[in-house]
This record gives structure tokens, C-alpha cells and sequence, in this order.
């Protein structure tokens, strides 16, 4: 399995990362991607990936929550870390006008300062969207013919999104959103049209535990390791085998981050 995006700079993995890798590893994950949200964060994740160069890649970018504080020097800082040789996307990136922790004026100029690095760089976009649907297809529409390709990473909505995000090219990431009965209604209409051949998976961890797990466990944080209960949830609502999620997520995977990292 690969775990497409996994927030292991989280300052709550500091104290026990070796034992997070570990079970991760115990479980049958083979690849974890650490999704970063600014410069600093990316710094931090790659010095990960030297840790466990065997297991850990990671995407270099900044998160629209963070566009205030992107600087100027941003496009120059980020071209550099990109050629650092595990880093195997641009993100998170994108536009969130959730909380609005930027101005939405901020955060377009960012994302599409990143859109054209990862094109002139010919990585994938790990992508971020949060209440600015319309804002965000339009932009990525002028994008869609230069860039090598993307996921909408952790994919929460309808069909008419998951449409819009089809038309793009664009591979659907699922967390687990899905395993939270109070929250997962629209995402249930929408995962039976997700193409297999379309679909990656995520655990956005420290976020987003398995509702299921949480009574289990005494902590809420997330970890690689719960990667399986989110393919499991998958091949019910689609009705599919297990077997056949994991072999075409793995593929998806390889396909849009690693084809070039062999
Ligand atoms: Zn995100």
C-alpha cells in the first residue's frame, strides 16, 4: 500500500516517528508520501526522507492557509527544493476559503505561482480545496494542458465536483472522511463514480482518524498504519474487492508520483 499523503512534520510525530514507521511498514505500507504546508515544512519533511529514504518521499509547496506568509522569494525557494530527488509533487497547494486564514486574492496568486513551477518542473499537484470550488476549476482549467498531472486530495464532496475533477485528469484521493458516519453522505453518492483506475488513497495523518478507531484507541491522532481500514471502507461503499482497490491504488500511485523516480 501507499499512503499518498501523511503529515509526518506534525509536531505530535516528533517523539516516537521511528515506532510511526514502524507499524506502518508491519501493516504492508511500502511508500508514505509527507505532504508539507509551507517552505520551513518542507525542509523538515526532507530531512525525513533521509531518515528513511526506502520508505518516506515528500511534496515541497506552500498551503493556502499559509499564502499570507509566503515571500517573495517563495518561487526561488521552492524551485530549489524540488530538485531535491525524493520530493515528488508540488503541494499542498490550492485554495481554501474555509477559514480564510489568507485572503482569497493571496491565496490565488500563490497557487498559481506553484501551478507554474510544478509545470515548468513536470511534477503532479497535491491539491487542496476548501469552499472554493468555482475559483479553483477555473484556475486549474488554464493550468490542465501544461501540468503532468494532480490529486484532489482528500476528496469530500458530490458528484458534480467529482465531475469537474474528472474533466481535469485529476486522481481522487479518499481519507478517512469516508469512515465518519456524520460527515461522509455526499462522498458515499460520489465513490461509486470515482473511475478505480482514478483513485489514491490517503490517511492525511495526524487528522482524520477512522471514526471506528477512535473508541479503541486512547489517542485521536492518526497514523500511516490505518491506511488499510480506509481501502476496506473504499471496496464496501463500491462494492468491490479489497484485493482490487489495493492493486489499482498501488498503480495509480506509481503511475502519478513515482514513474519518474525510478
Ligand atoms: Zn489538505
Amino acid at each position: 500500500m501507499i499512503d499518498i499523503g501523511a503529515n509526518l512534520t506534525h509536531k505530535s510525530f516528533d517523539h516516537d516517528i521511528d515506532a510511526v514507521i514502524q507499524r506502518s511498514l508491519d501493516v504492508g505500507i511500502e511508500k508514505i508520501i509527507v505532504t508539507v504546508s509551507s517552505i520551513q515544512d518542507t525542509k523538515k519533511a526532507i530531512e525525513l526522507t533521509d531518515q528513511y529514504p526506502n520508505v518516506l518521499w515528500a511534496t515541497a509547496g506552500v498551503h493556502p492557509h499559509n499564502a499570507k506568509t509566503a515571500e517573495e522569494q517563495t518561487e526561488i525557494m521552492l524551485k530549489q527544493l524540488l530538485a531535491h530527488q525524493k520530493i515528488v509533487a508540488v503541494g499542498e497547494i490550492g485554495l481554501d476559503y474555509c477559514r480564510n486564514f489568507s485572503e482569497p486574492k493571496e491565496q490565488k496568486k500563490v497557487f498559481e505561482i506553484q501551478l507554474g513551477v510544478a509545470a515548468e518542473k513536470s511534477l503532479p499537484v497535491f491539491l487542496h480545496q476548501r469552499d472554493s470550488h468555482q475559483d479553483f476549476v477555473g484556475i486549474l482549467k488554464d493550468y490542465k494542458s501544461s501540468l503532468t498531472g494532480g490529486v484532489a486530495h482528500c476528496f469530500t464532496e458530490g458528484v458534480k465536483e467529482l465531475k469537474d475533477y474528472l474533466d481535469l485528469g485529476l486522481y481522487i484521493g479518499i481519507t478517512g472522511w469516508l469512515c465518519d458516519p456524520r460527515r461522509n453522505h455526499n462522498l458515499i453518492d460520489s465513490i461509486k463514480y470515482i473511475p478505480i483506475d482514478r483513485l489514491l488513497i490517503e490517511t492525511d495523518s495526524p487528522y482524520l482518524l477512522p471514526k471506528a478507531l477512535e473508541k479503541e484507541l486512547k489517542t485521536r491522532r492518526n497514523e500511516p498504519c490505518f491506511l488499510p481500514h480506509i481501502a476496506q471502507a473504499i471496496a464496501e461503499y463500491k462494492k468491490t474487492d479489497l484485493a482490487e482497490v489495493l492493486l489499482n491504488t498501488i498503480q495509480n500511485s506509481e503511475k502519478l508520483f513515482f514513474r519518474q523516480k525510478q
